[in-house]
């Protein structure tokens, strides 16, 4: 059995007017992200996890931000286009886990909605798929509410 362990890291400005996208849902809130996709920064830490366990390079590299084809593109088809690359390299995903640093909203009414959205697309158990969230205490950048971040680690398996 081989063993392969990623994380990823993501940040998005904040702004008046934009939509909150987070692991797939849309959060009702009074500012979303500032971004060339849709901007989930759950999302884009969780692909940079898994291309990161398999030294894959990062979403950047497989979405550039200056093609236009990934204009506010929807991250749930890039972590399928990622989770398709971990399979077809013969790995399977043990669990995912992440968290998001938000001074507002509460998201932990959303946080199982979350969850079974990328299991649905990660394609394992909601079990597996673990989403925490913080504020910083009002200090940073996310605590002053000028941005929002995300940090995620998998666990890849191969028999
Ligand atoms: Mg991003």
């Amino acid at each position: 059995m081989q063993i392969r362990t990623g994380l990823g890291f993501d940040v998005h400005r904040l702004a008046e007017g934009e939509t909150l996208w987070l692991g797939g849902v849309l959060i009702p809130h009074y500012k979303g992200t500032v971004a060339h996709s849709d901007g989930d920064v759950l999302i884009h830490a969780i692909c940079d996890a898994l291309l990161g366990a398999l030294a894959l390079g990062d979403i950047g590299s497989h979405f550039p931000d200056t093609d236009m084809a990934y204009k506010d593109v929807d991250s749930k088809i890039l972590l399928s286009e990622v989770v398709k690359l971990v399979k077809e390299r013969g790995w399977s995903i043990s669990n995912v886990d992440s968290t998001i640093s938000a001074q507002k909203p509460k998201l932990r009414p959303y946080i199982d909605d979350i969850r079974a959205k990328l299991a649905d697309i990660l394609e394992i158990d909601v079990d597996a798929v673990s989403v925490k969230a913080t504020t910083t205490e009002k200090l940073g950048f996310e605590g002053e509410e000028i941005g929002i971040s995300a940090l995620a680690s998998v666990l890849l398996l191969k028999a």
